[in-house]
């Protein structure tokens, strides 16, 4: 069955039948995959439904850090720390392979940020949080060994550490992998428009099929709005409630390939001309540098980019800290920004001065849920269940599992894949991998990523894509890890994917075009300093 045969006859499935959900989940991004999964994991008839696609706001946009977060426990946040590295570990627990420990450096100069003794106080509690040792005091020449080329200048020494990195996109991907093998349902390119009331409570929603502009009426006994940054666009005034309101805070990444600046350790560097964190760190074969923390005043609907003044800001530095490196736009491979939503009571606070924890609201048959991070999903989660129980008519569910991912089963590894291979391709795909590698696979890595030909191949079949830029920026993250999104591959990705796609010469085309002008306007460099 092609993609889009597939599509039609899961809507059909999902959307035309005057079925009652037990709980409609409205949002495909982590906070909504992650809902999704413990309600089915509850034993809930569960439907989520996303307007774009799954992982297409903020949850594709982060900095990929499964991470306690140094920021929040210097500024007093040590609940939020606490929940984050125990999360941390139980994630790296249940998905080696796709959420992976990454060794951080914390570089010390004289009179910046906390001092090493201070430092060294807040690691060990971080620990402690973790249970278990991580960090580790560097003196000047052992940090200077990990960081060659580092700028050395009032440097004191280092503290090494450990948190973890992972691919946000396919996170929600795997999340949703595993709440569908439990019976739940999601749907990308769906809308909801509006929530429908009975009695008054909320009792479904109105929702459009965007491919189709098909209408439907969903009935449910609770609706979850996990829409992030758009939460008061499902119910006005949701931060209002508690004196608060959603404030959405760009933050944006540069991308170079990895050769350039070559580090084996994540970095936490001070912003030379405001004293800012911003990290330098490895992610596949690239280097990323991010992120910035600003007001975003643009249209929520359109994709965040990078301004020119965060390009440069993120280029002062890189060529601050690592003076020999002398890098310039034109090295960049890509760009990316997501918005936060994060919940205020001042808009005059300074953007690194709010705090990240997440919040829920409910009324009758509805619980809105914004903030948070990427790591404490989980934990979010199960507190919008917790409030649907007591809001919503509910069937009474079972109490939810530690166990968040079901645990992989060793198998023997096929002799045409390595051990680092078929390693991470457990970590990514899960249980699904089992089907797709009995096919002869071709393990060729597409250019310079580590991302193989068969990947896009699994990803056209069986992951939901509906556009170009879902398999090149989403089910893959090629669009971000080569030069103008990989589009130099664009004739072999289409002799590949196009009959698995389903798709005619001329819808083909209208991809192709479609993705230039994302990658365009959205990832690459702004205009004004690239020419
Ligand atoms: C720059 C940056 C860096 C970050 N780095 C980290 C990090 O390193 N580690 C970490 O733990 N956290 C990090 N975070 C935080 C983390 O990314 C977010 O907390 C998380 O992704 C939010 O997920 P979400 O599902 O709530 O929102 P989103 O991912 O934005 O999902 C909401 C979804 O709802 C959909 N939607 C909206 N309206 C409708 C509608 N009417 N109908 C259907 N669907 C709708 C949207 O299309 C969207 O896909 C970072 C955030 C930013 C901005």
């Amino acid at each position: 069955m092609s993609a889009v045969s597939d599509r039609k006859s899961q809507v059909e499935f999902c959307l035309a039948q005057q079925q009652e959900w037990d709980l409609i989940v409205v949002g495909g991004g982590i906070t909504g995959a992650g809902v999704m999964l413990r309600a089915a994991q509850a034993g809930m008839k569960v439907l989520l439904l996303e307007q774009n696609d799954f992982a297409w706001g903020t949850s594709s946009r982060s900095s990929k850090m499964v991470h306690g977060g140094l920021r929040y426990l210097v500024s007093g946040q040590f609940s939020l720390t606490r929940e984050s590295v125990r999360e941390r570990e139980l994630l790296s627990r249940q998905l080696p392979g796709l959420v992976k420990p990454m060794s951080y450096v914390y570089a010390h100069y004289k009179g910046k940020w906390v001092t090493r003794i201070g430092f060294r106080w807040l690691m060990k509690l971080y620990d402690l949080f973790a249970g278990r040792r991580t960090h580790r005091a560097l003196n000047f020449d052992e940090t200077l060994l990990m960081l060659p080329g580092m700028r050395d200048e009032n440097l004191i020494g280092g503290t090494r550490f450990e948190d973890a990195v992972t691919d946000d996109a396919r996170l929600v991907m795997r999340t949703l992998d595993e709440a569908r093998a439990l019976g739940g349902a999601a749907l990308n390119y769906v809308k909801v428009n509006s929530l429908i009331k009975a009695q008054e409570r909320v009792a479904g929603v109105e929702a459009e099929d965007k491919e189709t502009q098909q209408h439907y009426s969903l009935r449910s006994k609770c609706v979850i709005n996990a829409t992030g940054v758009w939460v008061d666009s499902l119910w006005d005034g949701a931060g209002e409630q508690a004196g608060q309101h959603v404030r959405p805070l760009r933050g944006s990444h540069i991308v170079l390939p990895g050769h350039l600046l070559p580090i084996g350790s994540a970095l936490a560097l001070p912003h030379p001309d405001d004293g800012r964190n911003v990290f330098i760190f490895p992610w596949d074969n690239t280097t990323v540098v991010g992120t910035t923390d600003l007001d975003h005043k643009a249209d929520l609907d359109f994709e965040a980019s990078i301004s020119q003044a965060e390009l440069e800001y993120l280029l002062t530095l890189v060529n601050y800290q690592f003076p020999l490196c002398n890098i310039s736009a034109a090295d960049l491979i890509s760009t990316w920004a997501g918005v936060r939503p994060v919940l205020s009571e001042d808009d005059t606070v300074s953007p690194s001065d709010e705090k990240r924890e997440h919040a829920c609201w409910s009324q009758p048959g509805l619980v809105s849920i914004s903030g948070g991070k990427l790591t404490t999903f989980r934990c979010i989660a199960d507190n919008a269940l917790a409030l649907a129980k007591e809001c919503c008519d509910l069937p009474n569910f079972e109490p939810l599992p530690e166990q968040l991912f079901v645990p992989i089963k060793k198998t023997l590894k096929p002799e045409y894949l390595s051990t680092a291979q078929h390693y991470r391709l457990r970590g990514r795909y899960g249980k699904q991998l089992d089907k797709w590698i009995t096919q002869s696979i071709n393990t060729g890595y597409i250019d310079n990523s580590p991302f193989l030909w068969c990947e896009l191949g699994w990803a056209a079949q069986d992951q939901q894509v509906v556009h170009l830029d879902d398999l090149l920026l989403r089910r893959t993250r090629i669009g971000l890890q080569l030069k103008q999104g990989g589009t130099k591959w664009l004739p072999e990705i289409r002799e590949l994917c196009q009959a698995l796609l389903g798709w005619d010469d001329a819808q083909w085309s209208a991809e192709e075009e479609r993705y230039r002008l994302i990658i365009s306007s959205y990832y690459s460099i702004p205009e004004a300093v690239n020419g």
